[in-house]
């Protein structure tokens, strides 16, 4: 049986996923500490797809790249479980992508496993991407025993997964801190502000009047619930010491059925 969790960070809380994993969180009984570490405030949300009073959540500003700022947030909300779901979003430079994704991420576990933490922090889970496996051929049947590729698509991949290798290299170290990571597909669901929006954008600008190949290929989007609800279990998996074949490990997170993109 997993101890509750007693306070949650959760990184990039302010973003579409955050939202949703400070939902979920919210929804546990007992209810953890739910606190949110981002660059910017959370949005306005609405109460249809949203259960928490945000006046239970606290915000605390605060910037992955910088270990100071790191350190006054782990002091003030001491939490058991870290999730980080941070990173910029898609279409930026090479740059901000190495230092958000992999020095930034370095930075929270270096900060995790400093000695002060040892005891407070047990456990982080990392938001990776199901493509840090893709490498621009089809995919079919894919699993956690597909290979990294040697050559990534683009710096945003090739980031995701130097970030899934500096938190499952952390598996273990300090006083046991245990970590895993979660490689959802395509996001959607209320919040969503790129998917849907960008291809409604699309038809409306007529981009759809051009077909290429045969108009079958398969995308694995995933609900946006599910892989909030992904997190909590991995979480509390994590905390559970009778669960032995979560931690150091990766994950994808599927929907049961493909969607024709
Ligand atoms: P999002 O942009 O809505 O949320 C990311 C959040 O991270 C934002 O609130 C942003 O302000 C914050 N952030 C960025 N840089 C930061 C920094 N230096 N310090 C602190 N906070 C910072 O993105 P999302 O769609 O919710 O994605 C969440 C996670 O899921 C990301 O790690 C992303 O790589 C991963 N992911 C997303 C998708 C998708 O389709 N959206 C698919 C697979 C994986």
């Amino acid at each position: 049986m997993a101890p509750p969790i007693s306070s949650v960070l959760i990184i990039g809380g302010s973003g579409f996923l955050g939202c949703h994993l400070v939902d979920h969180f919210y929804r546990l009984t007992p209810r953890p500490d739910i606190h949110i570490c981002d660059i910017r405030p959370p949005p306005a949300l609405s109460s249809n797809f949203y259960s928490f009073n945000s006046n239970d959540i606290s915000f605390h500003r605060g910037d992955i790249t910088d270990p100071d700022s790191l350190r006054e947030i782990f002091r003030a909300t001491k939490p058991d479980v870290i999730i980080h779901s941070a990173s910029p979003v898609h279409g930026m430079g090479k740059d901000i992508y190495f230092k958000v994704n992999v020095d930034g991420t370095q930075t929270i576990v270096d900060v995790a496993l400093e000695q002060e933490f040892w005891s407070i922090i047990k456990a982080i889970v990392y938001t990776s991407s199901a493509s840090v496996i893709y490498n621009g051929a089809d995919l079919r049947n894919a699993d956690e025993t597909f290979p990294i590729p040697d050559v990534a698509m683009d710096a945003y991949n090739e980031t995701k997964v130097l970030g899934e290798q500096i938190v499952l290299n952390a598996n273990g170290k300090g006083a046991g801190l245990k970590t895993c990571t979660l490689r959802p597909s395509g996001l959607f669901g209320p919040g969503d502000r790129q998917l849907v929006p960008g291809m409604l954008a699309v038809m409306k600008t007529n981009g759809t009047m051009f077909q290429l190949g045969d108009n079958l290929n398969l995308f694995d989007f995933t609900y946006i619930g599910n892989v909030a609800h992904a997190h909590v279990l991995a979480a509390q998996k994590l905390l559970d010491s009778s669960v032995s074949d979560v931690a150091g490990e990766a994950f994808f997170i599927t929907n049961d059925t493909p969607v024709y993109f």
